[in-house]
């Protein structure tokens, strides 16, 4: 018998129908002898809903009663799940975050997990049970309730895994697995059969939502087995591990886009020692991350200094910059056009010269003005036009990916 832990996103619980299916998923996989913890997230669309109604009744509602709000939709499809298995006539029961204690610190809407207390859950499967657990939330040192970012109800499964001991966490969702690029965007996409956990993480990190990224770094942590697959096919799905010889092989493993991108100019910054620890300390100091930062010198002493932020951020970024660049004397702030952020992933690059040469081609090909760079190891990303981020998705993919070249290890 194997514990195997379930998670199902947004649309797979999407409506009444679809969470009949998920208990019947469920059920097959109880048939088979398993133990079973299902996490899951909150119906299609809910929780930009919640968000929204916060917005309408406030520019910058307080982040405590906001997580209050947000956490509901989990609770909801916990509750239709179990109210489904029960009537099927699986014993089952449900649990949010406070009940199991997935202990978090206090950073509302960000929150990060310190532990997870897996007792309730293990004497809820030894009495034969199924255990849904509400995905998304925790709880704080004062009892508060928290939630753990965007998408995060990857990350209740992968740690419940984790804490749990779990033979495998099954991550079901909208697509058939992890693609070589969205299939949503990139028609051309294929399915890989598996991953590395570095691979994934730079692709999550850097756009690709099918898994969280904090889940794939703790799951690579505690050397959690993961399968990405579909709620809606019996295809087989993407396994995400620890990397081998033969993944290495390929030059480029995904092309990802990133559309949550906002682009801050402080213009006529003073050259002198000092500034731009003045402008980005402020921003981190709100907690706002600053991805990409470029700085052009200017012949009278003075320079301009770009940097990108999440969209959801720019407010609060800008409010900041605003403030200092009055403070530091400079001679303006920009915010302009909405850019996306492009990227090609992959180990392969570690070791092959002129990956990033042949990128800037492809795109100089589809006449695309690059306007940031930034290159690790094994990634490249560009910003771009928001306008020709999808297009630019498209022709990075047909150029690395579009050949016979990764026929070995997508199926
Ligand atoms: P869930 O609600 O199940 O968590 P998400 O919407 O968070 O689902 O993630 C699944 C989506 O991720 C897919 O519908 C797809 O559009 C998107 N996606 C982005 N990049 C990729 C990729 N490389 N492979 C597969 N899906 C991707
Ligand atoms: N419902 C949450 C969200 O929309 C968490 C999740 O779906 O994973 O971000
Ligand atoms: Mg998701």
């Amino acid at each position: 018998m194997s514990l195997v832990v379930q998670k199902y996103g947004g649309t797979s619980v999407g409506s009444i129908e679809r969470i009949k299916a998920v208990a019947e998923r469920v059920v097959e996989s109880r048939k088979r002898g398993n133990d079973l913890v299902v996490v899951v997230s909150a119906m299609a669309g809910e929780t930009n809903r919640l968000f929204k109604l916060a917005q309408e009744l406030s520019e910058m509602p307080n982040p405590r009663e906001t997580d209050v709000l947000v956490s509901t939709g989990e609770q909801v499809s916990a509750a239709l799940l179990a109210i489904r298995l029960e009537a099927l006539g699986y014993p089952t029961v449900s649990f949010l975050a406070h009940q199991l204690r997935i202990a978090t610190d206090s950073n509302h809407g960000r929150a990060r997990i310190r532990s997870v207390e897996s007792d309730r859950v293990r004497r809820a499967l030894d009495d034969g049970m199924i255990a849904v657990v509400a995905g998304y939330q925790g709880v704080d040192p004062a009892g508060d309730i928290t939630t753990l970012g965007r998408g995060a109800s990857d990350l209740t499964a992968v740690a419940l895994a984790a804490a749990l001991h779990a033979d495998l966490c099954e991550i079901y969702t909208d697509v058939e697995g992890v693609y070589t690029a969205d299939p949503n965007i990139v028609p051309g996409a294929r399915k890989l059969a598996r991953i590395s956990y570095d691979e994934m993480m730079e692709m999550a990190g850097l756009g690709a939502k099918v898994l969280q990224l904090r889940s794939v770094e703790l799951a690579q942590r505690y050397n959690v087995p993961l399968v990405v697959r579909s709620s809606f096919s019996s295809a087989e799905g993407t396994w995400v591990g620890q990397g081998d010889r033969s993944m290495e092989d390929v030059l480029v493993s995904g092309v990802t886009l990133d559309q949550n991108q906002s682009k801050i100019t402080i213009a006529g910054v003073e050259d002198r020692p000092g500034l731009a620890a003045k402008i980005f300390g402020p921003i981190a100091d709100a907690g706002i991350v600053v991805d990409m930062i470029i700085q052009n010198a200017s012949a009278d002493g003075r320079t301009d200094m770009t940097f990108t932020v999440a969209r959801d951020e720019l407010r609060r970024a800008l409010d900041i910059v605003k403030r200092v660049a009055g403070e530091i004397g400079a001679q303006g702030v920009r915010h302009e056009d909405p850019v996306a952020k492009v990227s090609i992933v992959g180990l392969g690059m570690r070791t092959h010269a002129g990956v990033a040469a042949t990128m800037f081609r492809v795109l100089s090909d589809e006449r695309i003005n690059i306007e940031m760079i930034a290159t690790s190891e094994i990634k490249v990303s560009v910003v771009v036009n928001a306008k020709y981020g999808e297009l630019a998705m498209r022709a990075l993919h047909d150029a690395f990916l579009g050949g016979a070249n990764t026929a070995s290890e997508t199926v």
